[in-house]
């Protein structure tokens, strides 16, 4: 509930008590992000937090334990449970989020995500479902499969679901966070479209992944303020079917292969192609 009516709305407030940058209340594509977050697919964080619950408990009694650790956590300490559940979403949404940006079939429902102009906690919910369906399978298969206590789990989706609003938040917090937390000025690199940032600061919560593999990106000093694509729908149903239509152009243009490996940069990167 606190997902839903809770920090959904308290984090606005802090938006507006200490701002990282100056920008109106109610901005293009604000309405659509509210109904991204309330609209039945999506009222992520509680239904998750309840079926990532319920299915672990499910494999705990039905189940059990068996080889290659199959079951290893049902006995396990809390706190050996706590970090392996937080590592589980770690780890996997590390991977599914490199995925993302690396191929361009993932890249065009992901897209959906990065398409808002203007960022703050509203748009954490901007997301396609088959993008939010493929952040989710692999920690439910880990979920299901070492049976971790249901309680930590549901835990772990209700920080995860506020640290995703805090990170996405218009909010002024002290540099040093961004070394360990995903706050919201590394995020916000993810989001920008300058060219030292693309493809960076991956992580939700903990950073250290991209830390480790050196996909983190956070100068001192600055803050991007280029964000988004121009002219990409701000309405849900649009953004729902237009990876479709943008898969179909690649295919159509460049070949299927296209699809699953970025091009490789060329020289006139960087400028337009005009054809006379
Ligand atoms: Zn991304
Ligand atoms: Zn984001």
């Amino acid at each position: 509930m606190m997902a839903l009516w809770g920090w959904i709305w308290i984090i606005p407030i802090l938006e507006r008590l200490f701002p990282l940058k100056g920008q109106k209340f109610i901005r293009p594509g604000m309405i659509n992000d509210l109904i991204h977050t309330y609209h039945r697919v999506h009222l992520w964080s509680f239904l998750n937090a309840i079926l990532i619950a319920w299915l672990a408990a499910y494999a705990q009694e039905n189940g059990g334990q068996g080889p290659f650790g199959r079951g290893a956590l049902i006995d396990a300490h809390w706190s050996i449970t706590a970090l392996c559940v937080m590592l589980f979403g770690h780890v996997s949404f590390y991977v599914a989020h490199y995925a993302c940006h690396k191929i361009p079939l993932l890249w065009q429902f992901h897209k959906v995500h990065h398409s808002s102009l203007k960022l703050d906690s509203f748009s954490t919910s901007r997301f396609h479902i088959f993008d939010k369906t493929l952040f989710a399978a692999p920690y439910l298969m880990l979920v299901t499969y070492f049976q971790p206590d249901p309680g930590i789990v549901f835990l772990f989706v209700s920080l995860n679901d506020f640290w995703g609003r805090y990170g996405h938040g218009n909010i002024k917090d002290p540099h040093w966070i961004g070394y360990f937390l995903s706050n919201p000025k590394f995020h916000r690199w993810h989001h920008s479209n300058h060219p030292e940032a693309i493809d960076k600061n991956f992580s939700a919560e903990f950073n250290f992944l991209d830390w480790i593999f050196g996909t983190a990106y956070y100068p001192k000093g600055k803050i991007p303020a280029d964000f988004g694509f121009e002219g990409y729908s701000n309405n849900i149903i649009i953004q729902h079917y237009q990876p479709f239509i943008d898969c179909y152009n690649i295919f159509k243009n460049d070949g299927w292969m296209a699809l699953l490996r970025k091009p490789k940069k060329t020289e006139t990167d960087g400028f337009e192609i005009v054809h006379d």
